[in-house]
């Protein structure tokens, strides 16, 4: 059993046409293609999901790593005042 895509009146499995209205219904064929396709569009949509949040870690330990250096930065700024102002 399946339904028309235009009315929405039940027919039966195979039928070219509506015998309501008349549209021309989607084989099954067409409908494994869509499927498939359908599918494929899923896939994809995940590997680019997958990549972004690739791109996101990498620029995510980049900033880590922007941060340690700074903090490094500081720590040894700090440490060479405190080492040479007991001498002035
Ligand atoms: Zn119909």
């Amino acid at each position: 059993m399946g339904f028309c895509v235009n009315c929405g009146n039940q027919h039966q499995d195979g039928v070219r046409f509506c015998r309501f209205c008349g549209t021309a219904q989607p084989s099954e064929q067409l409908l494994a293609r869509l499927r498939s396709e359908a599918e494929q569009i899923r896939l994809l949509r995940m590997q680019l999901q997958q990549q972004s949040n690739q791109q996101n870690d990498a620029y995510a330990r980049l900033e880590a790593m922007r941060q340690q250096a700074e903090a490094a930065a500081r720590l040894n700024q700090q440490q060479n005042q405190n080492y040479r102002s007991p001498g002035w």
